[in-house]
């Protein structure tokens, strides 16, 4: 029976179970396995998102580095094309640029001139000849026309152009300083007429030595046409064949550039000192690189490619891109320290300052140890060279995405354990409403079977007496003491189911006095007494002379009492008796209620009946709640007498608490406080 009515119940139960079910746990369940799914998707995208930036910087460094060479074989194609030098100018090529070969159709070097082996500087003959010493002796001592008459009589003596050339300029030079200008500038124009190809000891020209010498004579005499010859000479020397090896026609340009300088047209100033620049860096850069050039192959040949197209080869200091025209070969010289400055600023802009990943240039000799995470080539530039693109800070990385996912791990976890706490919540709330449930059910099966007995007791006593069965007073006296009994525990248990669902609704009002407490204790415990006598029980009153005035509705003392009473009746009748103790609470003593600190007045109902398990001693006051005990269930009951006991002391201000052992009685102790209660509810 009891299972088909909890069956009954179950059926909204499982209803909700259904409905959680679906709603919240399957979802929680699938977002769960989604976001674990989530994870493992995020960290192969992360790994996939590391990748392919690694492989978007390799791609950009590649890009870079093409459009390096790119920019560097057009400048140099569109110069050939329009027929421009491509061996001035070099920066505008390329910045790592710094020298460029030309050779003819035969494979011989044309530009710049390899020195010849006839221009080999002279031995130092004249340094051991008598005089010339005698006249350098002469002007370390300052003794000019000495050393001019010396160098005179060493010119005269000399065998050869270049000997004597040199005593000449020698003397000349002298002749200046002893400040005979006249004699100075015919000596300088006489080496210029006769000995202008011949080379000192330093390898200057003695020609473009007076030529300068002259103009800078002419200068302080006459500046216009001074100016106007210095300037003619440098164009001359800028115009001279580049000799590999042969710096003194630029170093006599420079030097006729200063005399100049504050004078000429800065334009012109500019652009001459441009040219020298080109020109002694070229040479300078030529002489160094040949060498190199040449272990290449006879002549720095290299691979022969079509005409617009380039080959490159790599020397110790040199990256060497060869084209071709129809007639030449053209060799151009790039500074590797300087394009690898180059290449790396590329692969550092690859990357970006940013970035997760850092890009770096890989030689032969510097493979690395770890994979990279991509890696391009620098074939054809650096066959065997490469770009290798790494994680930035490894460690870091594979922290980071060891804690995001512990992060997205940790949400789950959450999450589930919040889905599983709310279940067992919910299981709880169900059980608790399954109990309600129950209890209410019982309630109203209990309440018939209360409303019945009393009803068939009326009616059979009446019944006895309607038919004339009593056969004496006194069996008469005793049925109508049945039929009032009976009425009266009739008229309780519907006062009490009406008060209850009062209170249910929120309906039940109550009327305040202040009254004697006491009284309307006495009035009660007399009023239960010839009930009690009958069932054999003992009820005293102990009930002190001096109670302050309580305020209190009298007609709902009465029904918590009759409810206390006749529940220490029904769960006591073994022990055969009830105690009810009025008492004034001491103001202070801390009892917990509300009544305590300010003094009140106690009412305790005390019973030895079955007592109370402490764990139900909660849940007792609850509506419908009737206690598992088979001995309490024996009794018959409603479950809402001490609900009612509750509700009426709250709308008071006060309380009820109770006391028991289980097998030894029970004390349930009403607590009044003195103060007014606030309106009733
Ligand atoms: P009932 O109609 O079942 O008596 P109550 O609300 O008055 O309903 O009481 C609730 C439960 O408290 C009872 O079912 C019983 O188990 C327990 N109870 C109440 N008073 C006593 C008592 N004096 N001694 C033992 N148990 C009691």
């Amino acid at each position: 029976m009891r299972a088909k009515v909890d069956l009954y119940h179950l059926r909204g139960v499982f209803t909700f179970v259904g409905v959680f079910a679906a709603t919240i746990v399957l979802p929680g369940l699938f977002l769960a396995y989604y976001g674990l799914a989530g994870i493992r998707a995020q960290q192969r995208a992360g790994a996939a998102e590391v990748e392919r930036v690694a492989n978007g910087t390799a791609d950009n460094f590649q890009v870079g580095v093409e459009a390096l060479f790119k920019g560097f074989e057009d400048g140099t194609l569109n110069r050939l094309k329009a027929g421009q030098s491509v061996t001035s100018g070099l920066r505008g090529i390329s910045d790592s640029l710094r020298v460029v070969f030309r050779y003819d159709s035969d494979g011989v070097l044309v530009f710049p001139q390899s020195p010849d082996a006839e221009d080999a500087l002279e031995d130092q003959e004249l340094f051991f000849f008598a005089p010339w010493q005698a006249a350098l002796h002469a002007e370390r001592q300052q003794d000019y026309s000495r050393a001019a008459a010396l160098f005179a009589q060493a010119s005269r003596e000399a065998r050869g152009p270049e000997l004597k050339g040199q005593a000449v300029f020698a003397r000349a030079n002298a002749a200046q300083r002893a400040g005979e200008l006249f004699v100075a500038e015919q000596l300088f124009t006489e080496v210029l007429s006769g000995y202008a190809a011949v080379r000192d000891a330093y390898g200057f020209r003695l020609g473009d030595l007076a030529r300068l010498k002259l103009g800078e004579l002419r200068l302080r005499r006459d500046p216009i046409a001074g100016e106007a010859a210095v300037r003619e000479h440098v164009e001359l020397l800028l115009a001279e064949p580049w000799v590999i090896g042969r710096g003194g026609e630029a170093a006599v340009a420079r030097r006729g550039i200063d005399l100049i300088a504050g004078r000429a047209n800065p334009e012109w100033l500019g652009r001459a000192r441009g040219r020298l620049e080109d020109r002694a860096s070229q040479l300078f850069w030529a002489e160094r690189l040949l060498p190199e050039l040449e272990t290449l192959g006879a002549k720095g040949r290299m691979l022969r490619v079509a005409p617009g197209e380039f080959s490159y080869s790599r020397t110790d200091e040199a990256l060497w891109a060869t084209t071709w025209t129809d007639e030449d070969q053209y060799v151009l010289g790039l500074d590797l320290s300087s394009l690898m400055l180059e290449i790396g600023k590329i692969a550092a802009r690859a990357a970006g300052p940013e970035s997760d990943v850092v890009a770096v240039i890989r030689g032969p000799d510097d493979p690395g140890s770890d994979a990279p995470l991509a890696r391009r080539s620098l074939a054809p530039w650096f066959p065997s060279w490469s770009l290798g693109v790494y994680p930035r800070d490894a460690v870091a990385l594979l922290r980071r995405q060891a804690e995001e996912r512990q992060r997205g791990i940790g949400i789950i976890l959450l999450s589930v354990a919040m889905i599983t706490v709310g279940t067992v919540l919910s299981a709880r709330l169900v059980q608790r409403e399954l109990e309600v449930a129950r209890d209410k059910s019982d309630f109203a099966a209990n309440v018939s079977h209360e409303l019945r007995s009393p009803i068939t007791q009326i009616r059979l006593k009446a019944e006895a007496l309607q038919l004339g069965l009593a056969p004496d007073e006194a069996a008469r006296e005793k049925h109508y003491d049945i039929i009032v009994r009976e009425a009266e525990r009739l008229s309780r248990l519907v006062d009490n189911v009406l008060d209850f669902a009062a209170i249910e609704r929120g309906r039940k009002t109550y009327t305040f006095r202040p009254g004697d407490l006491g009284a309307t204790c006495a009035r009660m415990v007399e009023a239960a007494m010839v009930a009690m006598e009958t069932r054999g029980m003992d009820i005293q009153l102990t009930l002190p002379e001096d109670l302050p005035v309580v305020w209190h509705d009298a007609d709902a003392v009465s029904q918590v009492l009759t409810n206390l009473l006749s529940n220490a009746a029904k769960y006591g009748q073994e022990a055969g008796w009830i105690r009810v103790n009025v008492s004034a609470a001491e103001a202070g003593t801390s009892d917990g209620g509300g009544s305590g600190s300010e003094g009140g007045v106690l009412v305790a109902v005390s019973d030895g009946g079955i007592g109370i398990a402490p764990e139900e001693q909660r849940q007792i006051f609850e509506q419908y709640y009737r206690s598992s005990d088979p001995q309490a269930r024996r009794k018959k009951g409603t479950g809402i007498g001490l609900t009612i006991v509750k509700y009426i002391m709250e709308a008071h201000g006060g309380r009820v608490s109770v006391r028991s052992a289980a097998g030894r009685g029970s004390t349930f102790t009403l607590h009044f406080p003195l103060r007014p209660p606030g309106p009733s509810a």
